[in-house]
């Protein structure tokens, strides 16, 4: 067994295999399975990946990154060490590798063997570029990706294994910044996925946002003149509040950002008011993927709550609202899907103990061309080949004709989205095929549009009298090429990660040094000492108690971590 099943989110990361007994977690070196999808370079030019690197998000902003999933498949690069001497620019699939290489890492250490492939899952909704992006970040940390997998797909895996009823359910899985619902059928062993549909850009971090702005409006700061290690305290005081707000009706907090004293509460009435408009968005793929399932709300069996965002009572209470009936959130949301990923890898072995089940899945979005459908050149239309919602894998073909005499060619721009103008869909590429020259509407194409499990596309074009054909794969421009993809490979392999021996130490330094920035006067005293009498201690090689003294030092932060926001 060598290959693995990853969930790479936006704030957590996990690991997982098929075992004979299910599917597993893997822990990391700090022996917590969420790994924090965050990024940091430490003083010595070495990598941190985790928990460590989130600590240092508030104590050193300009060295660390998180949220890079939200620009997978695009060309937003990252420089981290700002003004160091070191300094690297990365882009977000080199982020995502590094992060997937501290979990390769983890599994190769907790199962005793190298791990070469991995099944990976995505969200639902991630289009074309975006899935490249992430089979490209899996290549750059020496991981052959077998196959994506769609995020509610696997819940729905992980979570249908053991239901034994047949049954119709919706996943609804609201991540740190990604939300996604399937319509599943359960039948015999057959797992059908009916409809999805999704928002890339609306997770948890929308929910934070929103406290963001009513804490800067409380307390007259502005949020955009901020430096970013305030920003970065800002956020994580407005994560806390609103995680607090999933457990209480008020939540109080004092901290001290930009030099200004917060103190005050909010309560859960008022953030839930706050967030009307997230929920308003939330019901638009809801109502979607029923529509396009052919379904009304009373039709659904079961719920099932997915992803970290849907522990906010808001959320369960608005689908409880919705489907007349409580969602079941049994399994963890934020485990789930990883173990849905495992279940895929056993699925693809063909282990005997899931000889029987038999998944299967859709296209998320509608593919299609644009033509002219009239005599005005002008008024180009999108022309559906693959509607959204179609069982994947799938193959459809359609036939296009020349539309002016003596024409050579027929250009194809070939689109994904559900609008019908060209200009509001997004363009994945395009292909030129000749023809012979001849009257308008003689000569033509057959254009097949092929979709496979993985959510990619080929396109073939041949010209119905010549029988020449072209065809094609599309690598958006934001996608690497082959050639950049083994130069960046070899860049990334000769940088160091830091030491997986010492990830507790740094995590908890990381953590000392963040409360150290967070504190003032004699508690900043204590903090400092408590550090430098740690240093000293790790650094004495022949200490053999340093289990007892690590557990010390992690027990006095944690106490005074929970003082920081006075939250009772
Ligand atoms: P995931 O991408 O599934 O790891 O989900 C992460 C999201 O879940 C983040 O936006 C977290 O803020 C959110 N989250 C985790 N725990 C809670 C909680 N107890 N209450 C509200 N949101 C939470």
């Amino acid at each position: 067994m060598t290959s693995v099943g990853i969930d790479l989110g936006t704030t957590n990361s996990l690991i997982s295999y098929w075992s004979e007994e299910g599917p597993k977690l893997i822990p990391n070196a700090l022996g917590d399975v969420l790994t924090p999808s965050v990024v940091g370079i430490d003083d010595k030019g070495d990598i941190l990946i985790g928990k460590a690197a989130k600590e240092r998000l508030i104590t050193h902003p300009e060295h660390t990154v998180s949220d890079f999933k939200r620009t997978m498949g695009s060309d937003k690069q990252v420089t981290l060490g700002g003004k160091q001497e070191q300094n690297y620019t990365f882009r977000p699939e080199e982020l995502s590798a590094f992060v997937l290489r501290s979990l390769k890492a983890d599994a190769e250490i907790h199962l005793g063997m190298n791990i070469t492939n991995a099944i990976i899952s995505v969200p639902a909704y991630f289009n074309d570029i975006q899935r490249k992006a992430t089979i490209d970040a899996g290549k750059l940390a020496g991981l052959e990706v077998d196959s994506l997998i769609n995020e509610p797909t696997a819940a729905a895996l992980a979570y249908g294994l053991n239901e034994v009823e047949e049954s119709q359910f919706l996943i609804f899985d609201l991540g740190g910044g990604t939300f996604d619902v399937s319509i599943l059928d359960k039948y015999d062993n057959i797992m059908e996925v009916r409809a999805t549909a999704g928002d890339n850009f609306l997770g948890g971090n929308d929910f934070r946002d929103q406290l963001v702005t009513k804490l800067t409006e409380d307390h007259k700061l502005d949020f955009e003149t901020l430096n970013r290690a305030d920003q970065n305290r800002l956020n994580r005081l407005a994560e806390i509040i609103k995680q607090d707000l999933s457990s209480r009706d008020t939540s109080n907090y004092a901290a001290t950002i930009a030099e200004t004293e917060l103190k005050g509460s909010i309560t859960r009435e008022s953030f839930e008011e706050l967030a009307a408009n997230l929920r308003r968005r939330l019901r638009v793929p809801i109502e979607r993927a029923i529509n396009d399932a052919t379904l009304r709300p009373e039709n659904i069996d079961n719920v099932v709550l997915v992803g970290g965002a849907s522990r906010m009572p808001m959320i369960r209470r608005m689908v409880g609202r919705l489907f007349q009936k409580l969602p079941l959130s049994h399994l963890n949301p934020d485990e789930i899907v990883a173990l849905g990923a495992a279940v895929q890898t056993g699925l693809k072995a063909r282990d005997v103990a899931l000889e029987d089940v038999v998944m299967t899945d859709v296209c998320p979005y509608t593919l299609g061309t644009s033509a002219v459908v009239d005599d005005n050149y002008e008024n180009l239309v999108i022309v559906p080949i693959i509607e959204r919602n179609a069982v994947v894998p799938i193959s459809q073909s359609q036939k296009f004709y020349t539309i002016r005499d003596k024409q050579k060619e027929i250009n194809l721009d070939i689109y994904q989205g559900e609008n019908m103008r060209p200009e509001d869909n997004i363009l994945l590429g395009n292909l030129r095929v000749e023809v012979p020259p001849d009257k308008a509407g003689i000569e033509g194409v057959d254009v097949r549009f092929t979709y496979d499990i993985n959510g990619a596309l080929e396109v073939e074009v041949t010209s119905i009298s010549t029988k020449k054909t072209v065809r094609k794969i599309f690598k958006n421009q934001a996608n690497l090429s082959d050639e950049e993809l083994e130069q960046r490979f070899k860049a990334l392999s000769g940088i160091k990660l830091h030491p997986r021996e010492h990830a507790e130490n740094a995590a908890l330094l990381a953590k000392a040094e963040r409360i150290y920035a967070e504190s003032l006067r004699t508690q900043r005293d204590y903090v400092r000492s408590l550090i430098l009498e740690f240093e000293q201690q790790i650094s004495d090689q022949s200490n053999r108690d340093i289990d007892k003294i690590r557990e010390n030092f992690a027990n006095s932060l944690s106490e005074l971590d929970n003082n920081i926001f006075d939250m009772d």
